[in-house]
């Protein structure tokens, strides 16, 4: 199915985020099946905790449309968005986001500030869970379990 190609883009970016020593999240922005940008995680690399997959994959998608907002574009990522990014994803009026492991620890869309269920939210995006979850979240094991062991 077609969604789960773009699942898959958004988790080679979770592995080549990790492979620079950054927590395997990637993301994908992709509209009428157009990929307009792809992104994994770059905290460490550009020394910004803002640098998520999501912020980032959103930046480079608005920067290539020379738009402030992505309405009609649907976000791929593969770990539910922190509450930051959940934010961005609102003021980018991403249309649909398709996402793939949950984060009861840190994310904000399921969990703790569920950021599209308050009533400051002026845009929530239509929520699909769980796709690819598995790949998305056997990568964030394998990747701290390394960690813990070197
Ligand atoms: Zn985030």
């Amino acid at each position: 199915m077609t969604f789960r190609s773009y699942m898959e883009t958004a988790l080679a970016e979770a592995r080549a985020a990790a492979t620079r020593g950054e927590v395997p999240v990637g993301a994908v922005v992709v509209r009428d099946g157009e990929v307009l940008a792809r992104a994994g995680n770059r905290t460490r690399e550009l020394n910004d905790p803002t640098a998520h997959a999501e912020v980032l994959a959103i930046r480079a998608a608005c920067a290539a449309q020379g738009q402030e907002r992505l309405p009609g574009c649907d976000l791929y990522v593969t770990l539910e968005p922190c509450p930051m990014c959940a934010a961005a994803i609102s003021f980018a009026r991403i249309g649909r986001l398709y996402y793939g492991a949950t984060d009861p620890k840190s994310g904000g869309v399921a969990h703790g500030a569920r950021v599209f269920e308050h009533p400051q939210c002026h845009h929530a995006p239509e929520v699909y869970d769980g796709i690819g979850g598995e790949a998305a979240e056997r990568l964030l094991k394998d990747f701290f379990a390394d960690r813990r062991d070197g």
